[in-house]
C-alpha cells in the first residue's frame, strides 16, 4: 500500500495501524476522520534525532500547527517534546488551552492586529516570527509598555522557487510575507529591528514552499540565508542565534509522489551548513524547522459511505458520498490528487474508475476526478488516504453540514479526540 501503516485484514477490509476502518466507521458513523497517533509520534522523533544530530544539540522542530490544530495533538506535540507554530490567536488560544507552554510558541503571520500581539505577549510568547515593520513596532510598543524584551525573528524571503530548484531573483521574492534579501530591504528591516526598543532580534526565519522531495531546495535556502547573516556580522558585528528554515518538505498522496527520507534530507542539509559555517567561520547557529504536513498527513485516512454510484451513458461514473469539500476542500481549491480505497472490499481489484463526488450543491465539490477503485456498492465505505494535514483544519460548514469527528488510534486502541459538531453546534453563535 501507498503508506506502511495501511494494510488490508483478511476481512478484506482496509486497516489503518493494525485497526479494521469498517469496524470504525460502523462504530463511529460517517465522515469520519482517523489518525494514526503512534505514526506522528514517530515522525517526531525522527525529526528531533536528525536536527539534534545533523545541526546542533540545541536544534528543534516546531510543529506548523496549521496543518491540523485541535487539543489532543498539542497535548501530544507537547509530550514529545515540540515547540509549535501558530498563526492566528486562535490557535494559540487551543495550544494554550492543551496545556502548552507559551514559551515554546512561535507566532507566524503576515498581518498581526495590534489585539494579537497583545495577547500572545500577554501569555508570554516565546517569539514571533515578525513580517514587516508596522508589527515589529507595534510589538516594541507593547513590549516597551509591559516594561519586557521580546524576542523575535525576522522573515525573510531568500528568493527560491523550490519547484524549479533555482534560485531566482524574482517568483518568490515577490511574496506577501517577509522581507526579500535581493531587494535589500531584508537588510534595511534588520537594522530597523534593531533600532527598536525592547526588542532582541534572535535570527531569520525563511519558509520556500511545500511538498517538497529533496534537500536541494533548503540547502540553497541554508546558502542564502546564512550568506546573508555573514554580510550581517561583516558590516553590523551582528552573529544570529537562531536560523529557522521552515517547513516543506513533501508526502506522498500518490503512487506517483516520490517518497522523501526525512533523516536522510537533513543529513545532507546538515553536512551543507556546517561546511558553510567552517569555510565562512561562522557559528552553526541554533536551526529550527516547522514541519507541518510531513508530520501528520500520512497518519489520516478520512472514510465516507458511498450513497449512489450513476454512469452516464458515454460519458462517466460517478460515486456520490456523505462528505466532500466540506470537510476536504483540497481537491476543490488546488485540484490536489488522492488515493482512494474502497475500504470495504480492499483486496478486490481496483478496476472501476470514477470521480468520488461530494454531497454539496456545488459541481466542484469532488474529492478527485479519474480515480480508480474496486466498484463501490451503496453502503460500502470508501477510504481517502492521506488526509492528515490541511484537511480537519480547512473544514468548514459550507451547506450546514457539520463536521466529522477525529478518532485517534494508539497502540491498537481507538479514542475520541474530536467528537462530531451536532447542529446545536453549529448554530451556537446564532442570536
Ligand atoms: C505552512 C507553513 C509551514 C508548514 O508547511 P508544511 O508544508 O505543512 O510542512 C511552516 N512554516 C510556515 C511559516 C508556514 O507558513
Amino acid at each position: 500500500m501507498l503508506h506502511s501503516n495501511l494494510s488490508v485484514n483478511e476481512m478484506g477490509h482496509l486497516t489503518l495501524c493494525g485497526a479494521d476502518t469498517v469496524t470504525l466507521a460502523e462504530k463511529y458513523g460517517t465522515p469520519l476522520y482517523l489518525l494514526d497517533e503512534d505514526r506522528i509520534r514517530e515522525k517526531c522523533r525522527t525529526y528531533h534525532r536528525a536536527m539534534k544530530t545533523y545541526f546542533t544539540p540545541d536544534s528543534r522542530p516546531l510543529y506548523a500547527s496549521k496543518a491540523l490544530s485541535f487539543r489532543g495533538i498539542y497535548r501530544l506535540a507537547k509530550e514529545e517534546g515540540m515547540a509549535v507554530d501558530v498563526v492566528s490567536p486562535g490557535e494559540l488560544y487551543n495550544a494554550l488551552s492543551a496545556g502548552m507552554d507559551a514559551a515554546d510558541i512561535c507566532f507566524h503571520g503576515n498581518a498581526k492586529t495590534v489585539a494579537d500581539i497583545r495577547y500572545a505577549m500577554d501569555n508570554g510568547i516565546g517569539l514571533f516570527a515578525a513580517d514587516n515593520a508596522v508589527e515589529l513596532e507595534r510589538i516594541s510598543a507593547y513590549a516597551v509598555e509591559k516594561g519586557v524584551t521580546q524576542r523575535v525573528l525576522l522573515r525573510i524571503t531568500p528568493g527560491i522557487d523550490p519547484h524549479t530548484f533555482d534560485a531566482v531573483n524574482t517568483g518568490k521574492v515577490d511574496s506577501k510575507f517577509g522581507s526579500a534579501i535581493a531587494t535589500g530591504q531584508a537588510e534595511e528591516i534588520f537594522c530597523y529591528a534593531r533600532s527598536l526598543a525592547n526588542i532582541e532580534v534572535a535570527g531569520f526565519h525563511c519558509h520556500i514552499g511545500s511538498q517538497i522531495f529533496d534537500e536541494k531546495p533548503f540547502c540553497d535556502a541554508a546558502d542564502l540565508m546564512l550568506t546573508f547573516m555573514v554580510s550581517l556580522r561583516d558590516k553590523y558585528g551582528y552573529t544570529a542565534e537562531i536560523l529557522n528554515l521552515g517547513g516543506g518538505i513533501g508526502v506522498r498522496y500518490t503512487e506517483a509522489d516520490p517518497y522523501i527520507d526525512i533523516d536522510d534530507t537533513l543529513r545532507l542539509v546538515g553536512a551543507h551548513m556546517h561546511a558553510i559555517c567552517e569555510e565562512t567561520g561562522y557559528p552553526m547557529p541554533q536551526i529550527l524547522m516547522e514541519p507541518g504536513r510531513s508530520l501528520v498527513a500520512d497518519a489520516g485516512v478520512t472514510l465516507y459511505e458511498v450513497q449512489n454510484v450513476k454512469t452516464i451513458t458515454g460519458y462517466k461514473s460517478y460515486a456520490a458520498i456523505d462528505g466532500g469539500m466540506t470537510d476536504n476542500p483540497r481537491y476543490a481549491l488546488y485540484q490536489s490528487r488522492y488515493t482512494v480505497v474502497n475500504a470495504s472490499r480492499a483486496s478486490d481489484d481496483a478496476d472501476f474508475t470514477c470521480t468520488v463526488a461530494g454531497r454539496c450543491c456545488e459541481s466542484g465539490d469532488l474529492i478527485g476526478e479519474n480515480l480508480t477503485v474496486a466498484r463501490p456498492e451503496v453502503g460500502e465505505y470508501l477510504a481517502v488516504l492521506v488526509t492528515g494535514a490541511y484537511n480537519y483544519a480547512m473544514s468548514s460548514n459550507y451547506n450546514c453540514i457539520t463536521k466529522p469527528p477525529i478518532v485517534m488510534i494508539a497502540d491498537g486502541k481507538d479514542k475520541l479526540a474530536v467528537r462530531r459538531e451536532t447542529f446545536a453546534d453549529m448554530t451556537a453563535c446564532q442570536m
